[in-house]
């Protein structure tokens, strides 16, 4: 465990969050905006951040998909339970990843939240967060009217990744309801911003497009797009995200909320905004790759009650991100070529 001298004293008068997933891309923000609260943060990951040193008062490396990990990432240094629990820890990507490993998603994934939720509820945390995914839903037909976050049921997830997260939201709601903690659970919609995987396999479709865009020398060319483009989805700017989690996580807002920018956009839409931001010129040749659903449409009533708005429509995240993923293209390519 990594501690950040000075702090244990000041740890008995302030707030305290446990971040799981600290490493990763979400929760990575989240320890930043949580730290701009004034909590005292301990991150949890199997890996350190591979972009940036979050400011955690201590980060644990720790596999948790164990149940003595899951127990050693929540005990506290002063022995009082941790205030507020964030579990965003996933093995997970894009829609790539999600095709190509669905045994390693079912099982370390389902491992990971049976573990953490068991080990906070023994440990006595009062509330406890979960990070699902949309992906719980069925596919829609574009124009389809919202769905609310009841409508779940019965169950018809597009992929193994949402099954997974939709068995993790019942077993959530199940320890609350047995050892009194307050559990709060949301949906996320695609997200995206600058410290998240961009290359590799396990990014998503706004950091790929921003890397392929990044990658055309000049300023004109042509990139690869999985599909026909024509697939609907939102884009959540990870900042918004963040917000919507903390204001879910202080409310009393029971059962899973959906969080996501309610501007719809098609894949080759999300391209045309990228490539306008670069200011180049891009061709979209569409190739056979997995797509995912056809379209996606849900209601935010829920985490509205929150007070919560999407602040950054696409083109803003979009400003934010892209300059970020066009220098780690850059860097690669000077790695690479010395
Ligand atoms: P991420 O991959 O950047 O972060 C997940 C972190 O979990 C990684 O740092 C990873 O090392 C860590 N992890 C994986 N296995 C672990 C283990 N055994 N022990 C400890 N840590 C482990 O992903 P993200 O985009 O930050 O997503 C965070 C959460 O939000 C995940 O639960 C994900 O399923 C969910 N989610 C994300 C999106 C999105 O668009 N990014 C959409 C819907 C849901």
């Amino acid at each position: 465990m990594r501690n950040k001298s000075g702090n244990e004293e000041r740890r008995s008068a302030m707030k305290t969050a446990l971040v799981c997933g600290a490493g990763g891309f979400i929760g990575g923000h989240l320890v930043e905006f949580l730290k701009g609260r004034d909590y005292w943060v301990r991150g949890a990951d199997i890996k350190e951040h591979e972009f940036r040193d979050p400011s955690a008062d201590d980060f644990a490396l720790l596999d948790l998909r164990e149940l003595s990990d899951c127990r050693q990432a929540l005990a506290p240094p002063d022995g009082k339970p941790f205030d507020e629990v964030y579990q965003l820890a996933a093995d997970m990507g894009g829609m790539g990843f999600i095709h190509a490993a669905e045994t390693e998603i079912m099982r370390h994934n389902v491992l990971i939240n049976i573990n953490m939720i068991h080990a906070a509820a023994e440990a006595k945390c009062p509330r406890y967060f979960y990070s699902s995914s949309v992906c719980i839903y069925r596919d829609m037909k574009p124009g389809e009217p919202e769905m609310t976050e009841d409508e779940a049921y019965p169950a018809l997830p597009h992929n193994e990744y949402g099954w997974e997260k939709l068995y993790s939201e019942r077993v959530v709601g199940a320890y609350g309801r047995r050892h009194g903690l307050k559990t709060r659970i949301a949906r996320f919609q695609n997200c995206y911003g600058p410290y998240g995987t961009w290359t590799g396999g396990r990014e998503k479709a706004p950091a790929a497009m921003c890397r392929k865009v990044a990658e055309v020398d000049g300023d004109e060319g042509e990139i690869d797009v999985w599909g026909n483009g024509t697939a609907i989805r939102s884009y959540t700017y990870v900042d918004d995200m963040v917000d919507g989690i903390y204001r879910l996580m202080q409310s009393d807002l029971e059962g899973p909320a959906n969080i996501g920018n309610p501007e719809y956009v098609s894949v080759d839409e999300l391209v045309e905004v990228v490539a306008g931001t670069a200011g180049k010129a891009i061709h979209i040749k569409h190739i056979d790759g997995p797509v995912g659903v056809l379209s996606r449409n849900f209601s935010n009533d829920k985490i509205y009650q929150t007070g919560w708005r999407a602040q950054f429509p696409l083109v803003e995240g979009i400003k934010r991100t892209y300059p970020w993923i066009e220098e780690q293209v850059r860097a690669a390519k000077t790695a690479k070529s010395v």
